[in-house]
């Protein structure tokens, strides 16, 4: 007994003293984060965060298989730490168990059932992982660039702490010193393998069987504390400490010391966006120090899916390593070298063999955490050794694919966007064709540079009148329709918002537009980094929209937009500025005045043999504000049948227009909008038979920027031959069609004329 009790004591305290050692440098890093007092607020709505995202793994839960086993590999976390709490417990006193609940067979029941549904979880863990070989299916495995060796330490690791419970307790059970007579069903019966062995033998065995398992956790333990596993310890309060309710929609506004950059007046020491590692805040790094390598954000995202060089796993993954190298200068108070008298050659060897590299994209991670890992700029090409190349950076649409994904509430989009501020505002390093949107965005207050007096172009022709704000908001205007610089200057657009009109005047709603008021909402110069920009523009307009509805109580303030960048500016960030309205997306509006009779829709009499519809969910209008049933309950009022693509909803896959991406040239990899487009046109192909061409169909969209993408994809798919039947249409058109055929105005008898014949939107 005291052998063991020795032994038993002394390595836990050595491991303890290794692993603290880690987590203190660890507290102390992220710790030294800039601050963000934020993260504290409603305690409430975090402790239950924690217990749906953390106990319930709600986000893991959303991949069924891995998700279960995970969330059953969890939850032997949780359990079986009352195994060791009775081996402990052991050491001291052979006839241990935990005081009151210790001989309850419910519990040894638990124990060992837990037990085995995380074996049988390893060994799901394990054919995913075999099956997902990065060296097998490179990019397309979302484990590319992940340490898989590592990894599969881990799965033996857990192996290794499930045999010596049970080897442990079969052994106690032996011996008459378990504390459950029943209940513990695996342990029990391994027990009697161990019939006819002496006492004494039983004794030693039992013996061993304890320290095995005490000795494999504290080396698991240690390991941990060293590796990617870190997260163990660090998610929970990842997930705690997250943007609530999720780190997309608003951005947040540029914050330096805890506190809001006034662009005014700025304090001399302002740290803009982020130049280095330290101007990350402590979240940021911790977020760096709690990414588990799953690379379920790299499998969702649209840049590493179009062979791009931006992967948000590895940008996190970059991050974490520059983070640690820097470590002993952040917190050690090591003087870092001078970036000339580094020799860089050391990491590009490391590079050169693969090992968790990405080589074949041609931006390869670089390995290593000394000096050379630490004295890296931030943001740099591989020349100058950058930890993320400018590449990678504007590669980003700012979709959100990945923040929905992540199990631990990483905000991948706000590092980015944070990496960019800095590139604009203090290196004014960023892509060419952004100078020629932020001049046209200052200048003109729009980004394809057209005159304010143009914005009420769309209006003519049509034989109703548009009412124009004229100074005073009258008592029955209920909205103000948001028309947006695409509506109001691209011609495809222009039909989203005449089709709207349309459709609010036929349902008697009071509108009014801002005809050349308006200008930008300053999204494309927010999501490309130039805040200064986007806070001059949305300024402006908050002048404007206070001035539109002054006198008007919260609740009364109502904006209508067909625009999802526009709506989630103005109703989400426009607050940042003292800017309070309630903002709907058209889909919304129109679908609540279906609901209310106001407007009827009627389906084509063969509706349920017409062409296919698939729907795109714009990420702004989707995962960005959550909006998804509206639309597709539209396009379902309008008579079609509503074909789903593989994905769609919160997984639905990025046109390539967000993050000022529709502003930039695409030249690396394949084209984001044809990719997508070519899923839609799969999709109607296969309900409407082997030739998607022939049968025809629509791509519904409801977002100006996804529509000119889709477009655009369909016209270099129609240039290959084929899909000539196939049309890009807005939801609102769709409606618009169904309502004039309930009104007999189908036929271009209809107040606008406007009946879209096949193909026409595709083609404009
Ligand atoms: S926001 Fe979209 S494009 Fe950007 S890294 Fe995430 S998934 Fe990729
Ligand atoms: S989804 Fe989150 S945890 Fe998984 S690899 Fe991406 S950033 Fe890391």
């Amino acid at each position: 007994m005291l052998v063991r009790l020795v032994i038993g004591l002394v390595i836990t305290v050595a491991a303890v003293a290794v692993a603290g050692r880690r987590a203190l440098q660890v507290y102390r890093l992220v710790e030294s984060g800039q601050p963000d007092d934020a993260r504290r607020d409603g305690l409430g709505a975090r402790v239950r965060t924690q217990f749906v995202e953390v106990f319930g793994q709600r986000k893991l839960l959303k991949w069924s298989v891995p998700g279960l086993a995970h969330f059953f590999t969890f939850w032997a976390f949780v359990i079986l730490a009352t195994v060791y709490l009775e081996a402990y417990g052991a050491l001291f006193d052979h006839d241990f168990h935990i005081p009151w609940v210790g001989r309850w067979p419910v519990l040894g029941f638990l124990q060992d059932t837990i037990a085995v549904l995380c074996l049988l979880s390893l060994v799901v863990f394990a054919v995913i992982r075999i099956r997902n070989a990065p060296d097998r299916k490179a990019r397309a495995s979302r484990f590319y660039g992940s340490h898989t060796g590592p990894a599969w330490l881990i799965l033996f690791m857990i192996f290794n702490v499930l045999w010596t419970l049970f080897f442990f307790r079969a052994a106690s059970s032996a011996l008459g010193v378990f504390p459950y007579k029943s209940g513990a069903w695996a342990s029990i019966g391994l027990g009697h393998l161990f019939d006819g062995v002496s006492q004494g033998t039983l004794e030693v065995i039992e013996s061993v069987g304890l320290l095995l398992h005490i000795g494999v956790m504290l080396v698991f333990l240690v390991i941990v504390a060293y590796s990617k596993h870190l997260h163990i310890f660090t998610a929970p309060i990842n997930v705690s400490a997250k943007r609530m309710p999720k780190a997309l929609g608003p951005l947040l506004p540029m914050m330096s010391d805890g506190k809001k950059i006034d662009f005014e007046d700025p304090d001399e020491d302002a740290i803009f966006g982020r130049g280095k590692i330290e101007d990350f805040t402590w979240k940021g790094m911790l977020d760096f120090a709690t990414c588990t390598e799953c690379g379920r954000c790299q499998s969702q995202c649209p840049a590493w899916n179009t062979g791009k060089p931006l992967s948000p796993k590895l940008v996190i993954m970059d991050l974490r390593d520059h983070l640690f190298a820097k470590a002993p200068y952040i917190i050690g108070g090591k003087d870092l070298p001078e970036v000339e008298s580094v020799d860089f050659d050391v990491l590009e060897a490391a590079t050169n063999g693969h090992g968790h590299g990405v080589p074949e994209s041609g931006f390869g991670r670089v390995l290593g955490s000394g000096p050379q890992q630490a004295a890296r700029p931030l943001v740099g090409t591989a020349e100058q050794h950058g930890v993320i190349d400018p590449d990678v950076l504007w590669s980003c649409t700012s979709c959100g694919a990945c923040v929905e994904q992540c199990p631990v509430d990483i905000e991948h989009v706000d590092h980015i966007i944070d990496m960019r501020r800095h590139q604009v505002m203090i290196e004014s390093e960023f892509p060419s064709e952004l100078g020629v949107l932020f001049k046209n965005l200052e200048n003109k207050g729009n980004p394809w540079g057209q005159n304010a007096k143009d914005r009420l172009e769309w209006t003519k022709g049509l034989d109703f009148e548009v009412p124009v704000f004229d100074g005073e908001l009258s008592a029955d205007t209920e909205y103000l329709f948001w028309v947006g610089c695409a509506g109001a200057f691209d011609d495809n657009q222009k039909k989203t918002i005449r089709a709207t009109a349309e459709l609010l005047h036929r349902a008697g709603v009071g509108y009014t537009v801002l005809g050349p008021e308006e200008s930008c909402t300053g999204d494309p110069a927010r999501r490309s980094g130039n805040e200064f920009l986007f806070q001059m523009l949305a300024m402006q307009n908050v002048e404007v929209l206070n001035a539109v509805f002054e006198g008007r109580e919260p609740g009364t303030r109502k904006i209508v937009t067909t625009c999802p960048h526009c709506l989630n500016t103005l109703g989400r960030e426009y607050p940042q500025l003292d800017g309070h309205y309630e903002v709907v997306h058209h889909t919304q509006l129109l679908n609540k005045l279906v609901r209310e009779g106001k407007l009827v829709p009627v389906a084509e009499p063969a509706a349920d043999k017409g062409a296919p519809v698939t729907y795109h969910d714009p990420c702004y209008l989707g995962r960005h504000n959550e909006v998804y049933a509206e639309p597709r309950e539209l396009v379902a009022a309008a008579g079609a049948t509503l074909t789903e693509m593989p994905r769609h909803a919160d997984r639905s896959m990025c046109c390539g227009a967000g993050g000022a991406r529709m502003w930039m040239e695409e030249r690396i990899g394949q084209r984001v909008n044809v990719t997508r487009t070519t899923e839609a046109l799969d999709t109607l192909s296969g309900v409407g038979g082997a030739d998607g061409a022939a049968a025809g169909g629509t791509i519904a969209v409801g977002c100006p920027f996804c529509k000119t993408m889709l477009s655009d994809g369909l016209t270099e798919k129609q240039s290959g031959g084929g899909y000539e039947g196939v049309q890009i249409q807005d939801v609102s058109q769709m409606l618009l069609a169904a309502v004039k055929r309930g009104d007999g105005s189908a036929d271009g008898a209809g107040t606008t004329g406007e009946k879209s014949p096949v193909g026409e939107d595709a083609n404009t």
